[in-house]
């Protein structure tokens, strides 16, 4: 196993019901990305029940409330002693290479021979930054989510927020709360009010299950994979963070940024689609949240269907913004995360560097498996939640393989 983040540990706990000897690689300590790769103020988007884990169930004194880093890193490691995780911190993984039989897995504290390895190490290893970055003015200081860490490290002066997915709305509320007028770019998005009928939108989604609809039944399968994380923030308040919201709280919103050319950056104008779009999405699963609950005796006990403002926009969107101007001093790229398999040396990437897998079984390779990765069995494979599913279809797929001798399938 490689990568002792929720997901790995996660196998490694099916793993044991199994009798499989396995060791968890883990190049920094249990639950690494949390300690080292997010922000100060960060917490779960998911209420904490839904921190959920095999055989072991959110144990606390407040089921809605959201986990801050701490409690997210106490978590995980309760987890791993909980059931004896055999991790090896501190283990970088160098290079995974296919050998008779197996695998070999070079580490910086020796090699290990191995019939099976799995993939846990994680979606989120790098932001994601587009090239334009190179055109941003030198004068401009960058950061990306893994920098960030909260705003004493901005200059003062106007942020630049390009992306208004989770991470993009997150920050640039903080910003603004900070005293620095944002300008928030906003491209394709995913809009979610905090609760519907008086119950937490993602209570929504697992009941209904939607959470839990499969790779395999879901139209289009590259799109749901590759659909931006939902507009939401978990806080004490259970408040809604959309476009409206910050807007209204001074947040100024442009379109898409399309390119930066002689110190412009330049926006798309195509806003109102985009936020008629994201507006009509939210609405057709609202519908299906209706649907299901029609089907149910809970129609009646959760409060009445709502149907939300749609999202306003302004007059005249920006297109244009001088960076040179000393308007703007620093941009904040909230542009997404991907993992990094540099060390994996078997030929599994398609040409985007994606893993190529089937429901988390790696193609062309036997004996290979991924977990943690969006949409890699079911909607809620990349959340805590939704690991214990997957991670038994995985263990069972590799019980399987092992039982019929490596190298055979
Ligand atoms: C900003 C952000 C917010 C999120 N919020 C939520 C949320 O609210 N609720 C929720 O359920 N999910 C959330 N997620 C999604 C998800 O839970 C995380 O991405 C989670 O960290 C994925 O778990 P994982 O175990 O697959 O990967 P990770 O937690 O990333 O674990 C992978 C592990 O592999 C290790 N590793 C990587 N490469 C190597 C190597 N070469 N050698 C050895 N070890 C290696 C890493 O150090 C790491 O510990 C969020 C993700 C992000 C990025």
């Amino acid at each position: 196993m490689i990568g002792a983040g929720h997901a790995g540990l996660a196998i490694s706990r099916v793993l044991t019901e199994n009798s499989l000897e396995h060791v968890v690689l883990e190049r920094g300590e249990v639950a690494n990305s949390w300690r080292r790769e997010r922000w100060d103020s960060l917490r779960l988007l998911t209420p904490n029940w839904q921190s959920r884990l095999p055989g072991y169930p959110y144990r606390g004194n407040d089921p809605d409330g959201f986990m801050s880093m701490p409690e997210v890193i106490e978590c995980i490691s309760g987890f791993a002693s909980a059931i004896s995780a055999p991790v090896r911190p501190h283990t970088t993984v160098n290079c995974v290479s296919r050998v008779d039989g197996g695998y070999q897995v070079a580490t910086d504290d020796g090699e290990i021979c191995c019939r099976s390895v799995v993939l846990a190490s994680g979606a989120a290893n790098v932001p994601h930054v587009p090239k334009l970055r190179e055109a941003v003015p030198p004068q401009i200081e960058s950061f990306t989510a893994f920098d960030y860490g909260n705003t004493e490290r901005l200059p003062r002066g106007g942020v630049l927020v390009v992306g208004a997915s989770a991470t993009g709305v997150q920050l640039a509320d903080e910003i603004h709360r900070s005293g620095r007028p944002v300008t928030l770019s906003v491209g394709e998005h995913v809009r979610l009010p905090r609760t519907y009928r008086g119950q937490d939108v993602l209570w929504w989604m697992e009941h209904s299950g939607v959470w839990s609809q499969r790779y395999d039944e879901l139209d289009d399968l590259e799109r749901a994979r590759g659909l931006p994380s939902p507009q939401l923030i978990g806080t004490p308040e259970r408040a809604t963070l959309d476009l409206n919201v910050l807007r209204a709280a001074g947040v100024e919103i442009v379109g898409r940024l399309a390119t930066i050319r002689d110190g412009h950056a330049l926006f798309s104008g195509g806003l109102r689609n985009q936020f008629a779009l994201a507006d009509l999405k939210m609405e057709r699963l609202l519908d299906t949240f209706d649907e299901w609950a029609r089907s149910t005796t809970l129609d009646v006990e959760v409060g009445p269907p709502e149907r939300f403002e749609p999202t306003r926009a302004p007059e005249a969107p920006r297109l244009s913004l001088d960076l040179r101007s000393g308007e703007i001093r620093s941009i904040v790229w909230a542009t997404g995360f991907r993992p990094d398999y540099r060390w994996l040396e078997v030929p599994v990437l398609n040409p985007k560097g994606e893993l190529r897998h089937d429901g988390g079984v790696v193609v062309e390779a036997p004996g290979m498996y991924a977990i943690g990765l969006p949409v890699l069995r079911r909607r809620k494979s990349t959340f805590i939640i939704g690991a214990e599913d997957d991670a038994r279809d995985i263990v069972g797929h590799l019980v399987r393989y092992l039982s019929r001798g490596a190298g055979t399938e």
